[in-house]
C-alpha cells in the first residue's frame, strides 16, 4: 500500500517519498512524516541471515513506497559497497556488558555516512521520477559531521551541487581538515563565525526564503537539504537497528521476541527517533535512552515536559552533540500529539518565539519509551578510560556519552535488558580528547601534531587508522570562505554565480 507523506505543521499533505526525498523541509517550515507507520513484512528470525543490503531493501521498501524495487536495490547496491571498510557495514562489538553498534566504517567514519552514502541516489532518482531539470543545491548547516559526509556522498554527482556551512571553531581538527580539503567541483565549504545553532537557523532562514527560491529558480536551482531532518536520511537510519536486533538474534545473544534497549547519542534527534521508528515496525525494544553531552536540553525535556532552549550553549570534546535545538524532536512530538499538526505547530511557534514550550501531560505520556540522561566531560572522559582499560576497546567521545549514560541508567534503574549502544564515531576523529581521555595521567606530553598523536593512538589501541585519516595528511586545502551568520544567503548567491 503507497505511503504518503505529510508537514508536520499540517499545510502540506499527499506529498510521495520521492517529493518529501527532494524538498527535505516542507514549505510550511514542517518535517515530513508518513501517513502510517508500516510493519515489518516477514518476521525478525528471517532477517537473521540477511545482509546489509538485503535487511536495507526490506526496511527502505516500506516508507519509500513510490521507488520501484529495481530503483531502490540500485540506490542501495551503490551505497553501501566498498566505501565501507566492512561487508557487514555495521559491526556489532560486545564490550564490557554492552553491544556497540559500530555505525562508523564509511568513509567519513562517522554515523553520517550511513545515511548520506544513500542521499544521493535517492535524490537523483527522485529527481528522475519527478522530472525535475534544475540542479539540485543542497544546503547543509554541520557540527562537524553530517557537512563532510554529505560532501563525500555528493561530490561529483551530475546534476548536484553542495554548500556547507560550519560554526567555526566549534567542530574537530580532523573534523575541519576533512571538510576543507573535500574534492569535487560542486562542494563548497564555508565557516560561520558563530556555533552550531547559528548555522543551522541560518539555513532554515534560506530555505523559508520564497523571494530567493524564485530568484535561484530563474537560474535553474532548486535548493534541497541532506541534513538530518530529510526523510531520506531518517528511513536509512532504521535498517541498522533492524539488523542489529536480527545479528543478536543470529549471535544467540537474545531470544526470539527478546527486548532490548537501544542507547543513542543524541544532538538533532535523528538517530534516536529512527531507532522509535525500528520499535513501530516491530522491533522489541523496551527503553531508548537518549544520551546528551551537557547542552542537556533533551534530559530537562523528558525529565519535565518542558523544552527551554534559553541557556548557555556549551562546547564539549562531543562537539556533534553540541546542539540546543534538536530538530527531528518535532517529528516525535507530532507523533505524541497523535498527528495534531495545529498543536505541533504551536509548539515550534513558542520555541520560535520564546525559546520554550511545554508538552500536555497526555503527550508526556505518550513518549514514555524514551529515557534521558547526561553525561559532563569529566563522566565521559572516565567512562572512554574504564572501558579502554578493562576491555581494551577504545570508544569516541559521543560514543563515550551514550556508554556512561548507559551506565549510570543501569545502576539507578536495575534495568538489566540487553542493551546496544550506537557507536557513532571512530575515536580516530576525535583523537585529542580520546587520547586525552585515555592517557590522563599521562606520563608523556601528548604531541602537539595531530597526525603524530594519531600515530600514538594506533600503537596504544592496536586498531589501524582508517583510510580517511590517511587521505587528510598531505591533502591540499581546497575551502577557505568565512562568513557571519547574516550573510549566509549572500555567500550562497556568490558560491553559484
Ligand atoms: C550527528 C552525530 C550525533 C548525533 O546524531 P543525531 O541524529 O543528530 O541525534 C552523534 N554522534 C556523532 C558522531 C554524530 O556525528
Amino acid at each position: 500500500m503507497e505511503i504518503y507523506y505529510s508537514s508536520t505543521r499540517g499545510k502540506e499533505s499527499h506529498v510521495t517519498a520521492s517529493q518529501a526525498i527532494l524538498k527535505g523541509l516542507a514549505d510550511d517550515g514542517g518535517l515530513f512524516m508518513p501517513d502510517r507507520i508500516p510493519a515489518l513484512e516477514r518476521p525478525l528470525k528471517d532477517f537473521a541471515s540477511m545482509s546489509y543490503q538485503e535487511t536495507a531493501y526490506e526496511v527502505m521498501k516500506l516508507f519509500l513506497t513510490d521507488f520501484t524495487e529495481e530503483e531502490l536495490k540500485s540506490c542501495i547496491a551503490r551505497a553501501y559497497d566498498s566505501k565501507f571498510d566492512t561487508e557487514e557495514i555495521a559491526p556489532l562489538v560486545k564490550a564490557d556488558g554492552a553491544y556497540y553498534l559500530e555505525l562508523f566504517h564509511g568513509s567519513t567514519i562517522a554515523f553520517k555516512d550511513m545515511a548520506l552514502s544513500i542521499l544521493p541516489h535517492l535524490m537523483t532518482t527522485a529527481a528522475r521520477k519527478n522530472k525535475v531539470e534544475d540542479t539540485i543545491v543542497i544546503l547543509t548547516a554541520t557540527s562537524g559531521d553530517t557537512g563532510k559526509a554529505a560532501m563525500a556522498g555528493f561530490a561529483d554527482v551530475e546534476g548536484t551541487k553542495i554548500i556547507v556551512f560550519y560554526p567555526k571553531g566549534g567542530v574537530s581538527r580532523v573534523q575541519e581538515l576533512q571538510m576543507v580539503t573535500q574534492k569535487g567541483d560542486n562542494t563548497a565549504v564555508v565557516a560561520i563565525t558563530g556555533n552550531f545553532d547559528d548555522a543551522q537557523s541560518g539555513v532554515k532562514r534560506i530555505f523559508g526564503d520564497k523571494e530567493f527560491a524564485v530568484e535561484l529558480s530563474a537560474s535553474g536551482y532548486r535548493l534541497s537539504s541532506a541534513n538530518s531532518i530529510n526523510i531520506g536520511r531518517l528511513v536509512p537510519q532504521i535498517v541498522y537497528y533492524v539488523y542489529a536486533y536480527a545479528k543478536l538474534l543470529a549471535h544467540g545473544e537474545i531470544e526470539e521476541g527478546e527486548a532490548i534497549n537501544i542507547t543513542v547519542p543524541t544532538g538533532n534527534f535523528g538517530n534516536i527517533l529512527a531507532a522509535y521508528f525500528a520499535k513501530k515496525l516491530g522491533v522489541p525494544v523496551h527503553k531508548l535512552i537518549c544520551a546528551s553531552n551537557d547542552n542537556k536540553v533533551l534530559f530537562d525535556f523528558f525529565q519535565t515536559g518542558v523544552y527551554d532552549r534559553r541557556r548557555e550553549f556549551i562546547l564539549t570534546t562531543s562537539p556533534s552533540m553540541d546542539i540546543l535545538i534538536s530538530s527531528n524532536l518535532e517529528r516525535l512530538l507530532y507523533l505524541a500529539a497523535d498527528c495534531d499538526s495545529a498543536e505541533t505547530s504551536r509548539l515550534m511557534s513558542e520555541l520560535s518565539e520564546k525559546g520554550v514550550y511545554e508538552i500536555t501531560p497526555s503527550m508526556k505520556e505518550k513518549m514514555k519509551d524514551f529515557t534521558g540522561g547526561f553525561a559532563d566531560q569529566k563522566e565521559n572522559a572516565e567512562e572512554i578510560r574504564h572501558v579502554f582499560k578493562d576491555t581494551g576497546y577504545l570508544i569516541d567521545t559521543h560514543t563515550g556519552v551514550a556508554s556512561a549514560v548507559y551506565r549510570a541508567y543501569q545502576k539507578s534503574s536495575g534495568d538489566e535488558t540487553k542493551t546496544v549502544i550506537a557507536s557513532t564515531a571512530s575515536p580516530y576523529k576525535f583523537s585529542r580528547s580520546v587520547m586525552e581521555a585515555v592517557c590522563d595521567p599521562c606520563e608523556t606530553k601528548l604531541p602537539e601534531d595531530e597526525f603524530e598523536l594519531i600515530d600514538r593512538m594506533e600503537q596504544l589501541s592496536g586498531v589501524a587508522q582508517p583510510t580517511a585519516v590517511k587521505e587528510i595528511r598531505d591533502a591540499a586545502i581546497r575551502h577557505n570562505r568565512q562568513c557571519t551568520p547574516e550573510e549566509m544567503k549572500n555567500m550562497v548567491r556568490e558560491i553559484l554565480k
